[in-house]
């Protein structure tokens, strides 16, 4: 049996740039090891889901690790708290909430509290609570956004929401969708009248006020999404696995998964990120995981800002970070890939394929010397996120029969 790395360069897909000469920044850059690489076992494209889909990272991942993503996947709420760093147990409600301003009436003066910068972490913290039984965890995210978490028996995520979103309309009042909400949305109206309570007279907004801003004096609640029940990771694939991952969105998949989630010095999820570092603890950390999944930011990062030049740069450093792992193929299988693209031209996700590539001692060549979105197409693979766990615990030998 062999050890498993998954090498995902997040947003890596990208479409031809006039300041790259018609290239993509893939095509572009000077990557002799992602060459070398390629040109040692099978090469081809990858749809993280589903031809033209466009993938979050989040959906994306858990395609990639196996799950289908619209059986697991129940929305923003869950996920973005996680990405917050909060931790979540399955059953959990989580919400997307944002901090605004109301006046006496509960009418809504700005949706984001003029768009808040400081200050939301003593608010958040000072949300913390119980009502009727439950544990509300509030966490700042960036400026007004937070996110909320409701933990206790007989939750339901099927409530209406409370921003009315739009401004100079009264705060709503959350509905249950289905009966068994009833107890959820009473929870959350009790919790929208404490949160504009504690919040009003809030040493953060009598500051605020001073300094003739307005005040944070609510949280509104949308988006609620039930924390999926995910089918352990190890006992799936009946292996040890674990994450390097910067951003803490994929860091709270992979726990929620099961998975140990490695710190490893340096790693920021930013283009600064250690990426030499990354690898190097991959390496070394096989020697207590079967399988290690390493996801690179920086390349997505690029992408949004519409950087060819800095995507292609991005894609130089990661090609002298992965050198370390050409020699260690006799007992790793590798694959490296994305999670989606991010082209350049558009700065955000596309459902455009990736190219993949799965290598390891042993495996058949196809001959695909050059790792990037054209010349993959001349590869032997065609697949999508569902066939990466049964193609790296194929070439593994670890994949059961399936049959006699
Ligand atoms: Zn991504
Ligand atoms: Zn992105």
């Amino acid at each position: 049996m062999k050890k498993i790395i998954l090498l995902i360069l997040d947003g890596l897909g990208d479409r031809p740039l006039d300041s790259l000469g018609g290239k993509t920044p893939l095509q572009a850059a000077r990557k002799k090891n992602l060459n070398a690489l390629s040109s040692m076992g099978m090469v081809g494209l990858l749809d993280p889901i589903s031809p033209g889909i466009r993938p979050g990272s989040d959906t994306a991942h858990l395609s990639l690790l196996g799950y289908d993503p619209f059986k697991v996947y129940t929305g923003r709420g869950p996920f973005e708290a996680l990405g917050l760093g909060m931790e979540l147990k399955p059953g959990d409600i989580a919400f997307r909430g944002n901090f605004a301003t109301v006046d006496d009436q509960m009418r809504v003066i700005d949706r984001r509290a003029g768009r808040i910068e400081s200050g939301t972490d003593e608010l958040a913290k000072s949300l913390n609570m119980e009502i009727d039984g439950v544990e509300i965890m509030v966490k700042e995210g960036v400026e007004h956004r937070a996110g909320v978490v409701f933990r206790g028996e007989g939750l339901s995520p099927d409530v209406t929401d409370v921003d009315p979103h739009e401004e100079g309309r009264r705060v709503l009042e959350s509905k249950p969708i289905k009966p068994e909400a009833k107890r959820t949305a009473e929870i959350v109206n009790k919790f929208i009248v404490k949160s504009y309570e504690i919040l009003d007279n809030h040493p953060v907004n009598m500051k605020r006020r001073k300094e003739g801003k307005k005040p944070a004096n609510i949280i509104m609640l949308r988006g609620a999404g039930i924390v999926p029940e995910i089918e352990n990771f190890n006992k799936k694939y009946n292996l040890k696995g674990a994450c390097i991952v910067g951003v803490p969105l994929l860091s709270g998949l992979c726990r929620l998964a099961g998975m140990d989630v490695l710190k490893v010095p340096g790693v920021t999820g930013t283009v600064n990120t250690n990426m030499e570092n990354k690898i190097r603890y991959a390496i070394d950390a096989l020697r207590d995981y079967d399988f290690i999944l390493i996801n690179i930011k920086a390349t997505d990062v690029a992408g949004h800002d519409g950087n060819g030049n800095l995507k292609k740069e991005i894609i130089e450093r990661i090609d002298g970070a992965v050198a370390p792992l050409l020699e260690n193929l006799d007992r790793v299988t590798l694959m490296v890939t994305g999670d989606h693209s991010t082209p350049c031209s558009v700065k955000d996700h596309t459902g455009d394929p990736l190219p993949v590539m799965v290598v390891t001692e042993g495996i058949r060549r196809d001959g695909i010397d050059q790792f990037d979105e054209i010349s993959a197409a001349r590869g032997s693979l065609r697949i999508r996120g569902s066939d990466v766990m049964n193609i790296l615990m194929n070439y593994s030998e670890r994949a059961e029969k399936f049959g006699a």
